[in-house]
């Protein structure tokens, strides 16, 4: 009986292994595939910006089709989540339909049905791991009444939510700081009456870094400014610096970027050669022509902000313009920066940084220096060619 038993255990141990192995092609790969768990959008009549969310990163193929416009990408080695809503319509905009579905046993693929493509973007981003889509059409004929228009400017306050960014040694969060200065930066621009202003976040909530330049986009602002504050490991290190979007091998400039889009320095430098691969970054800023203008931007930001805080606080660093990969720039159609307003990890500038008339003056500067941008740029530059 007993060694029946072993006998017959045996023998269903056995048949299991061989279930196993008959299964296995089937069964092993697809632990091991990457899910496509959502799909995001925001579309405008002449752009939009598409991000599809993964388990891990894809490799991937990007295809275009006409009669009807339309891209598609497949992602290899993937699998859709149950939980996503498969076809939809997006009413409005450039984006007409998104559908996506198990194309065949490892690769699934999204399709994007547009109204007209003049240009497209893809890009992998990671943590968590995302491909960004942006389309561009083309751009609609400004209005006669352009020249007297407002200028829109989207500020963003960095992180918030569950994202608390840098934290100071007494404890100071720099998603509370940044969400003061921006708050206090619309309410000056406000008052010139000259400017349409808009923050992408208004409270402690968390936002996406890739929806924060996609709600500028929508809104087809004029400038997009990304505030935050810096951090470093070395506590002495201190001062303001404006960045925008570029490669570079400043170490520092890299290790600054990391931080802000959460993650590692090696995964920075994965991304650059993947970025490279597709040509990626230098066709975002060509198309755009925007950055002779987001230069001069981070130059006026950064001059007034030293300038001004000089006058008031004595050696205040003047870290310069320097430029690296932020998400948060990353596909945005208007002349952006990002700027690092002080360090919260210098226990000196978290004691500023904690204070209102601190805040206040770093807001003033910055709203300085939106003038001093308008004013040095010809109002004909608005007009549609
Ligand atoms: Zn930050």
């Amino acid at each position: 009986m007993f060694l029946n038993l072993i006998t017959n255990t045996k023998r269903i141990l056995k048949y299991t292994l061989l279930a196993v192995l008959i299964f296995s092609p089937t069964l092993l790969p697809a632990s091991t595939k990457i899910v496509v768990k959502d799909i995001r959008y925001w579309s405008s009549s002449d752009y939009t910006r598409v991000v599809i969310d993964l388990s891990d990163t894809v490799k991937f193929s990007k295809n275009r089709l006409s009669n009807p416009e339309r891209l598609y990408f497949d992602l290899i080695n993937t699998t859709i989540s149950k939980d996503l809503k498969t076809s939809f319509s997006v009413e409005g905009g450039i984006l007409k339909n998104v559908r996506s579905g198990q194309f065949n046993s490892d690769t699934v693929r999204v399709v994007l049905d547009v109204r007209e493509i003049v240009d497209f973007n893809v890009s992998v981003l990671d943590n968590p791991p995302r491909l960004v889509i942006d389309i561009f059409g083309k751009e609609e004929a400004k209005k006669q009444d352009t020249m007297i228009a407002k200028k829109r400017v989207v500020i963003d306050p960095g992180h918030g939510g569950h994202d608390p960014g840098a934290i100071g040694l007494k404890g100071l969060y720099e998603k509370d700081v940044v969400l003061d200065i921006a708050l206090k930066l619309k309410i000056i621009l406000m008052k010139k009456k000259t400017y349409e202003v808009f923050t992408t976040r208004k409270t402690d909530v968390f936002i996406p870094l890739e929806e924060r330049n996609a709600i500028a986009n929508k809104k087809k602002a004029d400038l997009f400014i990304s505030i935050h504050a810096n951090a470093s490991p070395t506590r002495k290190v201190k001062g303001i610096e404006t960045y925008l979007l570029n490669w570079t091998d400043d170490e520092e400039a890299n290790k600054v970027a990391a931080r802000e889009n959460a993650i590692s320095l090696e995964k920075m430098k994965e991304m650059k050669q993947q970025m490279d691969d597709l040509g990626v970054i230098m066709n975002d800023l060509e198309r755009q022509n925007k950055r002779d203008e987001s230069i001069k931007l981070a130059h006026h930001i950064q001059n007034s902000m030293v300038s001004n805080l000089n006058n008031v606080y004595k050696n205040v660093s003047d870290l310069g313009v320097k430029w690296a990969f932020f998400y948060v720039l990353f596909g945005a159609k208007m002349p952006s920066v990002l700027v690092e307003v002080s360090f919260i990890s210098n226990p000196e500038e978290e004691k500023l940084l904690s204070k209102d008339f601190y805040r206040l003056q770093i807001a003033e500067s910055i709203a300085d220096a939106i003038d001093k941008y308008f004013i040095s740029i010809p109002t004909v530059q608005k007009v549609s060619y």
